[in-house]
């Protein structure tokens, strides 16, 4: 299981990817896929209210056109929000036209200015497209709570171990997510307030900060 991105995966796309949010302050970039939905949206922003949090939620078009007042809930509480497609398509096996297409189907709904590809799959060719309009946003660590083998507390510890200043951590807004991420998050980030941390949203602005 590889919890952050491999090298050579960062060194073949290009630098308008962002893997993390370069920083000097002790700040964490929690990010949520795949929403929003109802229940577990609705606790994710009670854990995150609860902690004085804020995190970026990834939507899918579709699931934003079902449930319209959980989405506006989100921005309402001051998260920020990024397109993650209309309904998932997996750039790399579909066609170039049907793939922007999709991206701007989600994009009618809100203007966003972030976009993370589904499956972490993106060509250098739309890398180098998208990068236009969007910020890219990957991530420096996977929490895999989608994975049915991998139990809470291993899901907890994939988090504390490689998470850090400037990180960008994964969770997912989705049902088959849910017992690994509601057992991981408030822990994940008591472990890191404790430490002296503040979790925040990621906007465009500090993407372009050079820190050296
Ligand atoms: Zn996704």
């Amino acid at each position: 299981m590889i919890v952050t991105p491999p090298f050579f995966l960062r060194w073949m796309l290009p630098e308008a990817v962002h893997w993390n949010v370069p920083t000097h302050e002790k700040k964490i970039f929690l990010t949520f896929d795949d929403g929003p939905t109802t229940d577990i949206t609705y606790e994710i922003l009670s854990i995150l209210k609860n902690y004085n949090a804020r995190a970026t939620f990834f939507c899918v078009g579709e699931n934003i056109i079902k449930h319209p007042k959980v989405f506006q809930a989100i921005l309402a509480q001051g998260h920020n929000v990024g397109n993650h497609t209309h309904n998932h398509p997996d750039g790399l096996k579909n066609s170039i036209d049907f793939y922007y297409d999709n991206i701007e189907k989600c994009q009618k709904l809100h203007p966003f200015q972030l976009f993370r590809p589904p499956y972490g799959h993106i060509s250098p060719l739309q890398v180098k497209y998208l990068s236009k309009q969007y910020s890219i946003i990957l991530w420096s660590v996977l929490s895999y709570d989608f994975r049915p083998e991998i139990s809470p507390r291993k899901c907890l510890k994939n988090v504390l171990e490689y998470s850090g200043q400037g990180s960008i951590v994964v969770f997912h807004d989705l049902s088959k997510a849910y017992s690994n991420m509601i057992f991981a998050l408030p822990r994940f980030i008591e472990h890191f307030l404790l430490k002296g941390y503040a979790f925040e949203a990621i906007y465009p602005e500090a993407l372009a900060s050079k820190v050296g």
